[in-house]
């Protein structure tokens, strides 16, 4: 299971709407405007690793 980064929906892989790789992660989505919006500012969305 994922979890958006947009929304904080769970997101079963394969099941996603959209999927998108940055920074060598991929990111799954409940929508594509989920997708789009993380497209647009991913910083934002992307937490620092701890
Ligand atoms: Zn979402």
């Amino acid at each position: 299971m994922a979890r958006d980064p947009v929304c904080g929906m769970e997101v079963a892989e394969g099941r996603e709407a959209e999927k998108l790789d940055r920074s060598g992660r991929t990111f799954y989505f409940c929508s594509v405007g989920c997708a789009k919006a993380f497209a647009r500012d991913p910083g934002r969305y992307t937490s620092p690793s701890p």
